[in-house]
This record gives C-alpha cells, structure tokens and sequence, in this order.
C-alpha cells in the first residue's frame, strides 16, 4: 500500500471514530446485576461485574471489587445468572459448520470431537477446524483425530506394533490434532470378541502423546477394559461402563487423577443399563471421581440434543451430583479433558469470554440452563434474547 494511500484510510478511520462519539471504548462490554457462577465451584457472587475488552476477560468479581469502565456498553442482566460457556467433551460429527453454529447458539461454546470419521486427510480435517474457530458463530472445535485400534478393532487407526503405535500418534499430532483417542471394546450392538491393543501398545501411545504435551481419550464401555486403561495412566475415559465396576478401579482412577466422560444419552440409545451407568457414577463420586460433560453426539443411533445435553445433566443428577458439581462438570472439567483449562471453563481474569446467560438460578433448579438469555463466545455477542 502507498503511503498516500495509507494516509487517505487513516483520515477516514478518524473521521469515522469521531461521528461515532459517545462510544469511547467500542470494544469493552460488562454485565451488570447478574448472579456469577464462576465454574470454579467458588460461592456465587450477586450483582456481579463481568468486564470483557475484546475477546478475553478484563475484570470479574463483586461490584464493590470491579469498576465500570467509562464508555462501556453496560447491559443489565437483573434475574439472570452468568456462567462460562458449557463445552460438551464428547461428540462426532463436529466438522460441520450447521452443527457448530447449533452448538453455540445453544450455550455450548466448544465440543471435543472424540474420533473422526473422514475421506478428508487429517491435515484438510484440522485447516477447516481453524478456519472455523474464527467463526464467531460456531462453537469451538477441539478434536481428536482418528480412534487408535488394532486391526479389525473398534476404531479407524490401526496399529501392530509398539513401534507402530508410537509412530501412528506422532503421525496424528504432526497433523494438528489436538488430543489421542484410543478404544479398548470387545464389542457392542451384538458384537463381541473384536481384538484390542495391547498394554504394551497403550503404554506406548501413552508415553508417545504425552512426550508431546497430549492428553489422550480412552473408549470402554465394559469395567474390564476400564481396568488396564487406569493402570496405564489414560487421562480421562471416555463412557462411563455399563456393567459394574470394583470399588478399588475408582479408587486408582481417583488417585491417578483420571476424569469421566459418561455419555449416558448413548447408553440409552443402544438400549443399554442406564441404571447401572448412574450407579457407578455414584460410586465413582463417593471416592472423590471427576466427571466432566459429554453426550456422544452422533455416536450411535437414536436423538441426541445439540444445545445443552439436558439428559446428561439429568443422570448426573440422579446419581447425586449437585447443581454446582454439575456445572464444574460442564465448563472447567469438560475444558481439563479438552486440555483447553488454561484459557477456558471458567470466568476468571484473563480467560477466553465464552460466557452463558440463563434467567433464573441453574443453582436452584437446573431446568433453568434451558432459559437462555445470551450467549457470547470470544467476547463477541452471538445471542441476545433481549434483544428478539
Ligand atoms: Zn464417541
């Protein structure tokens, strides 16, 4: 560009600054008189202060604590609840921009995509995942890439080898992917008997992703291949087992510091005990387990709720997780398991702004998430019912 033409566009930009006068900072947006629930499991704070300058959090906290900024668009959120923006740790068919936009509008603001299935190469599947994490609009995308298994396995990635298997994850990590999913299923939906890796294979994609910084995302869906999963060190399971779990598995996955993904909304598509789902997960919670929110979108047959996955927040309930453990559950634990926790799931200084607005108080009732108010992602506004 000419510095002419340079100056020509500064001109403008400044004519244009001026005409738009009373906004000072264009950029900076708080949220008044709302009840925060910060995802931290910290007490509430009423009338809470949430100040967002472009798309991160500047200041949060009591309105005694936090000062208006001159110039800011202030909106009034009286009766409302504010909480981070919910992130569902366990769907498929993430790469499909009416799904993300669905998601988002929704109140959940990122999904971990645990396993594609694709004629696209890796490298084509994780370009269109960054070009549309800069879609306002769409929810963000952290995925996984392909399920690691052996040959005839349930998975997409196969390995023969501990060699192999080391080699196959530097492979999908060099692509961009942002965790390693690995199965461990002997076989459902009348299946059985389907090979596995063995603990040597898992030791080495283990040690290969975690060489690299990776998390990585262990499939079960029986209590006997939970087990060497939890010995190896997996960093959270992916499915809570249908059949029931010895108390001294949770008691090394607790110590171990493993997460649960349920996904009962699955469970109870293929028919499966979802009662013996709730109650291991009660068991699970009584050794001091860590769940985080995942509902399996697409993985299987029968409905699954884009949006909030209300049916989980329901079996979580039913196995005696409290309102606030549940909305842990739902943003900082779903963003842990996302390896995304040092910039999301919870609204504290400094953090990504993917905030949830509901009216009422999630705390008093949880049908409530159902009444949403607003949602921003990246500190952009992208539904304001009060605005409709
Ligand atoms: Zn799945």
């Amino acid at each position: 560009m000419s510095t002419r033409k340079y100056h020509t566009l500064l001109l403008f930009a400044l004519l244009l600054t001026s005409c738009a006068a009373p906004v000072v900072q264009q950029d900076t947006l708080v949220l008044i008189n709302g009840t925060l629930i910060d995802g931290t499991g910290s007490d509430p704070i009423s009338n809470a202060v949430l100040v967002i300058q472009g798309e991160r959090i500047l200041a949060v906290g009591s309105q005694e604590e936090v000062k208006i900024p001159s110039g800011a668009n202030v909106i009034d959120l009286a009766g409302a609840a504010l909480l981070p923006g919910f992130i569902n740790a366990h769907v498929h068919f993430a790469f499909n921009e009416q799904n993300l936009k669905a998601w988002a509008y929704g109140g959940v603001t990122t999904v971990r995509d645990e396993g594609i299935t694709s004629s696209g190469t890796l490298e084509e599947m994780m370009s269109w995942r960054d070009e549309s994490n800069q879609r306002p609009q769409a929810a963000r995308l952290v995925s996984a890439g392909y399920m690691l298994t052996v040959p005839d396995g349930y998975g997409d990635l196969f390995v023969t080898s501990p060699d192999e298997a080391r080699q196959k994850v530097f492979e999908e990590l060099d692509a961009g992917v942002n965790l390693i999913k690995i199965s461990m299923e002997d076989g459902y939906a009348g299946q059985s008997g389907l090979p596995k890796l063995t603990d040597e294979e898992i030791d080495a994609i283990l040690s290969a992703a975690h060489e690299r910084g990776a998390l990585v995302s262990g499939h079960i869906t029986q209590a006997e291949y939970l087990k060497p999963l939890v010995e190896a060190g997996i960093d959270d399971i992916a499915h809570i087992p249908y059949d029931f779990v010895p108390e001294e598995v949770w008691q090394e996955m607790v110590s171990k510091d493993i997460y649960m993904t349920p996904t009962f909304t699955v469970f109870r598509n293929y028919g499966a005990p979802v009662a013996t789902c709730v109650l291991n997960l009660r068991n699970f919670l009584e050794q001091g387990g860590q769940v985080a929110l995942g509902n399996d979108y697409g993985g299987g047959p029968g409905e699954f709720e884009l949006g909030i996955p209300m049916y989980e927040i329901e079996q979580m309930s039913r196995a005696g997780m409290t309102p606030m453990q549940i909305i842990i559950a739902s943003t900082k634990n779903a963003a842990i398991v996302s390896g995304i926790d040092d910039q999301l799931g919870t609204l504290e200084t400094g953090r990504i702004a993917d905030v949830l607005v509901v009216s009422g108080n999630p705390l008093d009732d949880l049908q409530n998430l159902h009444n949403i108010r607003m949602v921003i992602h990246n500190g952009t506004i992208i539904r304001d019912e009060s605005q409709e």
